[in-house]
């Protein structure tokens, strides 16, 4: 919008909020729509950003049908969409299509290493399937698609019950509660702050590659470091304990990004502790003003029993 653009943003609100837009309301370049995509979207546009799907592993456990319904049925919407109108579309694709991977770090030409019918395949396939449509879509009616393999990600504005590590540890923390290790914490994720992301996937956008691209930053952390990190940087007593694993839990990753800097000449930028501490300020802000619930603590303590 800052450069010109006219957006136009469809959310169902499933787990995204209206208050992360509300400052773009009122903007003559802004329109917000309440729309899920599973169902059809006739509009006008030159690019789509398909973004759609919960990727919070208790957020699409707690419905994988729907999950699976968004992906396909979903990424097929916007598949017609770009097709009926020529506009170029970008599909959010996952670092979790490699599943728990047995090649380290992960190169995109690595096939993956997926369970078909566990607890993360209505997000490891959706996705695997979105990504196998677009390709579909390209060779067969000539749309223009551009795939981002997006690895884990944080920074304001990320819902406090989001339930994924970041936002957990940083709650524990500040509420002085006990941080919970799922597992030995041995197993390993790579963090990128999310300005990172937003300017690799509007280059991804704009680049003439066709073929997915690794988003992500490829400095690598033990989930027991990224623990005790996380205590230093928020200060406080909490206790750091390990408790029951998750199902299916991938053991190691990190992305190869080769391919994003050659093809993109796109890095990431910000340093890990540099995002942390604004990711921080903006959860300790959120807490002071009450914006908070046991929500998903709850569906974390089901779905990991
Ligand atoms: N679609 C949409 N917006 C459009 C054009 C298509 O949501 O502007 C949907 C449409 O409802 C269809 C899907 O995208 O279900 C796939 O479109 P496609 O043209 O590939 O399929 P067809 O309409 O031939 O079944
Ligand atoms: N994890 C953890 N405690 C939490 C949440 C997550 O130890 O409160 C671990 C989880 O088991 C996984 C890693 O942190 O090994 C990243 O999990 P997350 O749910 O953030 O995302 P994923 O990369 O698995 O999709």
């Amino acid at each position: 919008m800052m450069a010109g653009h006219e957006v136009i943003v469809a959310d169902n609100f499933f787990t995204g909020r209206k208050s992360n837009v509300e400052h773009w309301i009122g903007h003559e370049n802004f329109e917000l729509i309440h729309h899920d995509i599973v169902n059809p979207l006739f509009i006008e546009v030159d690019e789509i950003y398909h973004l759609a799907s919960p990727a919070s592993p208790p957020h699409y456990m707690y419905n994988p049908v729907k999950t699976i319904k968004t992906n396909t049925v979903g990424t097929i919407n916007m598949l017609g969409l770009a097709k009926r109108v020529g506009a170029r579309v970008l599909i959010a694709s996952t670092s979790e299509v490699y599943g728990d991977p047995e090649v380290h770090p992960q190169p995109e030409s690595y096939w993956g290493h997926v369970n078909p019918i566990g607890p993360r395949a209505c997000y490891d396939e959706g996705k695997r399937v979105a990504e196998t449509l677009s390709y579909a879509y390209a060779k067969q009616e000539n749309v223009d698609v551009r795939v981002a393999r997006i690895f884990n990600t944080f920074g304001p504005r990320m819902h406090l019950n989001d339930g994924r590590v970041v936002s957990n540890f940083i709650l524990q923390a500040l509420k002085k509660e006990t941080i919970t290790i799922y597992g030995h914490g041995k197993q390993t994720r790579s963090f990128q702050y999310v300005s990172d992301l937003v300017n690799g996937l509007i280059r991804l956008m704009s680049s003439n590659y066709s073929q997915p691209v690794n988003l992500g930053n490829p400095i690598e952390h033990t989930i027991e470091e990224f623990a005790v990190k996380i205590k230093k940087l928020v200060g406080g007593p909490s206790k750091i304990k390990q408790i029951a694993a998750m199902e299916d839990d991938p053991q190691r990753r990190k992305p190869d990004i080769t391919r994003a800097k050659t093809f993109l000449s796109w890095e990431p930028k910000v340093p890990l502790d540099v995002g942390l501490l604004k990711t921080i300020s903006y959860f300790r802000e959120e807490l002071q003003m009450g914006n908070t619930s046991h929500h998903s603590r709850v569906l974390n303590e089901n779905i990991r029993s």
